[in-house]
């Protein structure tokens, strides 16, 4: 899925039940920032969705950023195709923290086979912006 393939009015692809406008797009365009770690991580997985490599970068802590990292990603957004998210947790990451914690499942298709990526993402505030730090991961194939 590239970003002019989702129109304003379409769902966004977090599955928030939320418009594309009125969810995710607002942030991706860098108009809005993120009030919440859950906001973060769903404009992310909606960044992953559409290929929107440079927010996937400018929205991880600085310290974890690499210089392989575009080619990396615009690789992996290539080939595999999003299809799914379920939070399962939450920790903190509210407007009044400045950490906190998601757990969460993405299901995604490949060329190799698809499967099921269950993470838990550490998020970190900034100068009143959430990045994401790191996360653990835990590939489950279907
Ligand atoms: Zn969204």
């Amino acid at each position: 899925m590239q970003p002019d393939s989702v129109t304003p009015d379409q769902t966004c692809p977090c599955q928030s039940g939320k418009s594309f406008t009125q969810c995710c797009s607002p942030l991706l365009q860098g108009s809005v920032p993120a009030a919440t770690a859950e906001a973060l991580m769903r404009s992310r997985y909606t960044a992953f969705c559409i290929g929107a490599v440079d927010y996937l970068i400018d929205t991880t802590a600085a310290e974890k950023r690499h210089p392989e990292d575009h080619a990396l990603i615009a690789e992996q957004t290539q080939i595999t195709n999003w299809t799914g998210l379920s939070i399962l947790a939450t920790e903190g990451g509210s407007e009044e923290d400045s950490q906190g914690m998601i757990e969460f499942e993405a299901r995604f298709e490949a060329p190799e086979g698809g499967g099921v990526l269950h993470e838990q993402s550490r998020f970190r505030k900034d100068n009143g912006r959430w990045y994401y730090v790191d996360g653990e991961v835990e590939l489950l194939s279907d």
